[in-house]
């Protein structure tokens, strides 16, 4: 029956791609299969592998012995949190992606995105974790009509199999764009400016809590969300994003 079924379905899936033929997510030429990159874009998308930060996923010389490792910022800057991963590079393809995503109405890339944040993100989670976006002012929210970070950890959380809460983090008031402010800037600026929603409250006491955002640059905006998990009572914070800029180096 399970064989029957298969091939009915990749009689179906064979059908639709007559129809539909599948694209690269990246720029949209032929590809072999859903969700996939061409070879150029795979190419021009850095996958983050190997030893990585264990704050914030950032790719690090040598080789992974199960150690925890810091990156150089991560020992001199505060982070509220435990662990942390990336899933690519924000450069080049990958940037390009992030972008789409944030700006271009390409809500066909939260499934091949997600996937890539969910597999980054498993060495970190835990059992009975509550996943949950960084939040946008809801002034934002209605320009942009989505929250990328939200569909990210929605994709995450059906991925991995745990409880997803897209409201339980708020922006209470507008805080300006991170854009073109220095590190110090970006951390004043974000300075209690995410709060756990007053009506979530009693589902964050006593839980682990990962959450999630497109890109970290400085992380100011994360370290405003784990404060503020954890000063609700959270157990633990950690946090996952699609991708981490990194200093060229
Ligand atoms: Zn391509
Ligand atoms: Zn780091």
């Amino acid at each position: 029956m399970g064989a029957d079924f298969r091939a009915v379905r990749n009689g179906m899936l064979a059908a639709l791609h007559l129809i539909f033929p599948p694209r690269c997510i990246g720029c949209g030429g032929a590809v072999t299969d859903d969700f996939g990159l061409c070879a150029a874009c795979w190419r021009e998308t850095d996958f983050i592998s190997g030893l990585v930060c264990d704050k914030c996923g950032v790719p690090l010389p040598g080789k992974n012995e199960g150690r925890a490792e810091l990156c150089d910022e991560c020992l001199t800057i505060a982070r509220p949190w435990d662990r942390g991963r990336a899933a690519i590079l924000y450069r080049d393809t990958g940037r390009r992606l992030v972008l789409a995503l944030k700006h271009g109405d390409r809500l066909d890339l939260v499934p091949p995105l997600g996937a890539w944040l969910a597999r980054a993100a498993e060495p970190i989670l835990l059992p009975d974790m509550l996943v949950a976006p960084v939040p946008l002012h809801r002034w934002r929210l209605l320009k942009r009509r989505y929250n990328q970070a939200a569909l990210l950890s929605g994709a995450l959380a059906r991925a991995a199999g745990l409880d997803h809460c897209p409201d339980l983090l708020a922006r209470p008031r507008p805080t300006p764009s991170q854009e073109g402010r220095g590190r110090e800037a970006r951390f004043a600026n974000m300075a209690d400016a995410i709060q756990v929603a007053r009506r979530r409250q009693g589902q964050i006491m006593g839980r682990p809590v990962l959450i999630v955002d497109d890109v970290m640059t400085s992380g100011a905006t994360l370290a405003a969300a784990a404060d503020a998990c954890l000063a609700a009572g959270a157990a633990s914070v950690s946090v996952a994003v699609l991708a981490r800029v990194a200093k060229e180096g």
